[in-house]
């Protein structure tokens, strides 16, 4: 940690990994000889780099880019891009670690990755948009490739950025590489099902969670953060089970709706006037805004769905959950818990899906996309979909066999953990010292 000083985000996912793995150390006593944990805390490589680019009003704008290639054991390097005024290295490398083995956990041909850049979207034309993305491509090109490094998408960057970041691409390369990036429109190749695969996933894994205690979804009440791709799709999904979701949120509140939230009202304001979530209530005046994002976690719900951002369940809203009687918890953001909430909903017994297993569908679509895009073909939705549900359902059961294994049958973060670690550190054994 004297490396890092600082890197809190960083240092807390490492230290949520490490804890839960210690009885497969202990059975490995080769893992330690061989520096295996000393050698996955560290990046294989980093690449920080600057990002100029200009604004409607013709002034000169500098950003700061960034991609940590975490892992290259199981795959090519593949994880998200973010762009939102928070990013720094800490944020990217905690993201990058997570990455390597949630990738693990879908069984595909994946590394883990994670990169993006500290610019704030928000109140940005298209134009700029497309330049700050062109000027981003114009260094991080020579570090990918689509047997080499394969972004994607992650907070703030969408089909649209991804279409403009492609777009530079193939003019700097001169090459027609749809593989290099995933999260493409699928009229140039992206797959059919990746945009639901987040949110759906979620909903997939948390099912097999609540179906192995005998609890339905149908008619219960759901709390759901965020009001972007993973809450979107997870909201249908949900829906489409017959649960009732009552709130999304933005960065600036969140808005509560009796009668269960409108998708189409939803969809309407953040994929097509790209507005704030306050505006839902203009055209549904059953339904509450409330400022402010953490309060959504005060209102009373069955299963709560974090699909925000990181850090966005303290313990206080932890406790604030399971007094009002939550049942399960389920991820669809990366490490939305914070490590005391997460402990605290163990202690008081509700069912936990973490983010790095019950997220892992949207990374797993990815990989999918890469698998058409080198066959050069286009595969269907519902055989997108169904390869999706198969893959949830080996996440969920190869976590819940190694948590009744080694620790808590029901502690599926340690159950993922431990199966994504042993794999990885097999990995790196059979490729030697690298
Ligand atoms: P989007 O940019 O589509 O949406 C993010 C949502 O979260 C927006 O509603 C945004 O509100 C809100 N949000 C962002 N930052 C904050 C903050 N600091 N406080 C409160 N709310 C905030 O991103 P995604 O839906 O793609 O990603 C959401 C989460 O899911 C992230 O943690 C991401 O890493 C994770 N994830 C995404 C995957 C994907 O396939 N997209 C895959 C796996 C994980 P606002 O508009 O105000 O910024």
């Amino acid at each position: 940690s004297k490396k890092d000083p600082g890197q809190t985000h960083f240092k807390d996912t490492v230290t949520e990994v490490l804890k839960t793995v210690a009885p497969v150390l202990d059975q490995h006593p080769n893992y330690e000889q061989h520096k295996l944990l000393e050698r996955m805390v560290e990046p294989e490589r980093v690449v920080m780099f600057r990002v100029p680019w200009q604004d409607d009003k013709g002034e000169i704008q500098v950003n700061r880019g960034f991609r940590v290639q975490m892992s290259s054991a199981i795959g090519p390097y593949k994880g998200g891009l973010r762009f939102h005024p928070s990013v720094n290295l800490d944020i990217l490398k905690f993201l990058a670690f997570e990455q390597v083995f949630k990738n693990a956990l879908t069984g595909l041909p994946i590394g883990g990755a994670k990169g993006g850049s500290d610019f704030d979207p928000h109140g940005k034309s298209d134009n700029e948009v497309m330049h700050f993305c062109q000027s981003f491509m114009t260094e991080l090109y020579r570090h990918i490739g689509p047997d080499v490094d394969v972004p994607a998408g992650d907070i703030g960057v969408g089909g649209r950025e991804i279409g403009y970041l492609f777009g530079q691409y193939k003019r700097i390369r001169d090459s027609y590489d749809a593989g290099v990036l995933t999260g493409k429109r699928v009229d140039y190749w992206g797959s059919l099902a990746r945009t639901e695969a987040t949110g759906y996933g979620l909903l997939y894994f948390v099912k097999n969670m609540l179906d192995a205690k005998g609890i339905d979804l149908k008619g219960k009440t759901l709390v759901v953060s965020g009001a972007g791709n993973v809450a979107q799709y997870a909201i249908e999904k949900a829906q489409s089970f017959g649960a009732k979701v009552v709130t999304c949120s933005d960065s600036n509140g969140y808005v509560y709706d009796p009668d269960g939230i409108d998708l189409d009202a939803v969809k309407e304001i953040k994929q097509v006037r790209r507005g704030r979530i306050k505006e839902y209530v203009e055209t549904h005046p059953k339904a509450e805004y409330h400022e402010g994002c953490k309060g959504v976690w005060t209102v009373k719900c069955d299963v709560a769905l974090p699909c925000a951002t990181q850090g966005e369940i303290d313990l206080d809203s932890a406790k604030a959950l399971v007094a009002n009687g939550v049942q399960a918890v389920g991820e669809g953001a990366n490490m939305p818990s914070t490590l005391d909430a997460i402990a605290y909903f163990q202690e008081h017994k509700v069912l936990f899906a973490p983010a790095k297993a019950a997220n892992a569908g949207g990374v797993a679509v990815s990989a999918l996309e890469m698998a058409q895009n080198s066959e050069r073909l286009q595969w269907t939705f519902e055989e997108v979909d169904a390869k999706l549900q198969g893959i949830m359902k080996n996440i969920y059961e190869s976590a819940k066999k190694n948590a009744e294994k080694y620790a808590d049958p029901d502690d599926l973060v340690s159950g993922a953990n431990i199966t994504a670690f042993s794999k990885v550190a097999e990995v790196m054994l059979a490729q030697g010292l690298v």
